[in-house]
């Protein structure tokens, strides 16, 4: 269980590029990090493409006015001039400039931790990558409701075999807040999302769908995809070539099938995000509607359901337990539980501590390059009549 209590020597000195005042995601960031005062200190920000109004809110947000740059070149250059400079940066601007400020922030010796989906393509990924390992620094990747400790207990039961073989995973990110194109009409978050030099080869793919394939990967690591099919739609046809909607079907190594669907045409849906796992004894499902609660259907017997914080999980699990029982968690609790352990990482690295970084379960650079190849796969496959494609590890755009 965790109580605040600090985990590492001293709070990291910690500042965010974009994540401003009008931004959809900047508070989620800020709800994770600062969650524990022993984490991380906010120091230092470029929260904002507009200089004044990133400055006011910093200045709101008790930044040191002084600290509130311009941008994000300047903060870095200034920051490297103190003693007491920034040490880590969290990066919560549109896809389209990540690579640059990671690629930036790494030269400066700083750590990352960057938004989805991380990058454009799977080579920019391990450019990066090369760079983090040769500079000594974590790049950690915001799946934001990765943290819900719920999937720690997936993840234990069907490593101990509760499901029996795993034969269908059934995964589901969608909602209905783009039915329209009156979002993209409303917002400027919205605007770029739909255009490909700002957000790339993907709409909800990259958008939506990285999350749960993420969690998926984090739920059944041995589970590797051979090929995949997928099929996607523009249905508001100025958002082409990207799409608002896409249906993928999966077939595993081990012989098992899975599918999933996002979409953020899912007229009126509010509760589109869902994990089902079928194996052959049992199935487990997880709605993030309800993340404190897990569906556990044995074949034969009464359906159970799995509550957060009881003593009959797995420690894994309640490990990351912060509130006990009878109240609610949410998604505020997995941001928190992934900044710590971000925090974590980031301290091992400084003092070459390699055994708590390689038992340690985060969403790090690999898992940042496994949401780029997928988006990479999704998208050939798409993009050659819907066929199915072998999955490949990095880009391969001349072979389906
Ligand atoms: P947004 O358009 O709402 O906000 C972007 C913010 O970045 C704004 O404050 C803007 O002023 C600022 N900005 C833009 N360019 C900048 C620059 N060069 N320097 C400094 N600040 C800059 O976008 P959003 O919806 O918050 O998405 C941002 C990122 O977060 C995207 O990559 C998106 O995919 C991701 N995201 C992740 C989650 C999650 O759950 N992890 C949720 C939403 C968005």
């Amino acid at each position: 269980m965790l109580n605040g209590e600090k985990k590492i020597a001293r709070p990291l000195r910690w500042a965010m590029i974009g994540g401003g005042r009008l931004s959809n995601v900047g508070y989620k960031h800020r709800t994770g990090a600062l969650r524990d005062n022993t984490a991380f200190q906010l120091v230092a920000s470029a929260f904002d493409i507009d200089p004044e109004r990133g400055k006011d809110f910093g200045v709101n947000l008790g930044v040191e006015e002084s600290r509130c740059y311009p941008d994000y070149q300047t903060m870095i250059a200034e920051e490297a001039k103190r003693e007491d400079g920034i040490e880590v940066v969290s990066i919560a601007t549109p896809n389209g400039t990540h690579y640059a400020i990671t690629k930036a922030a790494l030269e400066a010796g700083l750590h990352v931790i960057c938004e989805k989906p991380l990058f454009f393509t799977s080579e920019e990924v391990l450019e990066i990558k090369e760079l983090a390992e040769k500079q000594g620094k974590i790049v950690g990747v915001t799946y934001g409701f990765s943290g819900n400790q719920m999937l720690l207990q997936m993840r234990a039961m069907i490593e101990q075999g509760k499901l029996g073989d795993i034969r269908v995973v059934d995964l589901q990110y969608t909602h209905g807040f783009n039915a329209t194109d009156s979002a993209e009409k409303a917002s400027d978050a919205q605007k770029w999302r739909v255009d490909p030099k700002v957000a790339g080869p993907s709409f909800v793919l990259g958008d939506l769908s990285t999350h749960t394939y993420y969690m998926s990967q984090l739920i059944m690591p041995k589970m590797k995809i051979k090929e995949l099919l997928c099929d996607r739609q523009s249905f508001i046809p100025s958002r082409a070539p990207l799409e608002d909607n896409a249906f993928v079907m999966m077939r595993y190594e081990n012989g098992a099938v899975g599918r999933l669907w996002t979409s953020s045409i899912n007229a009126g849906c509010m509760d589109g995000h869902r994990i089902r796992i079928v194996g052959s004894k049992a199935s487990l499902e997880w709605w993030d509607s309800k993340p404190g609660e897990l569906k556990y259907e044995v074949q034969g017997e009464p359906v159970q359901t799995l509550i957060r914080a009881m003593p009959y999980l797995d420690e894994s699990c309640n490990a990351d337990e912060r509130l006990g029982a009878l109240h609610q968690e949410g998604l505020s609790e997995s941001w928190a539980n992934i900044y710590l352990k971000f925090a974590i990482a980031i301290d091992a690295k400084n003092r070459g501590d390699e055994k708590t970084l390689n038992n340690l379960v985060y969403p790090d650079i690999n898992a940042g390059l496994d949401g780029v190849v997928w988006i990479e796969n999704c998208v050939r496959s798409a993009d050659n009549g819907s066929s199915w494609v072998e999955f490949s590890q990095a880009n391969q755009k001349a072979t389906v």
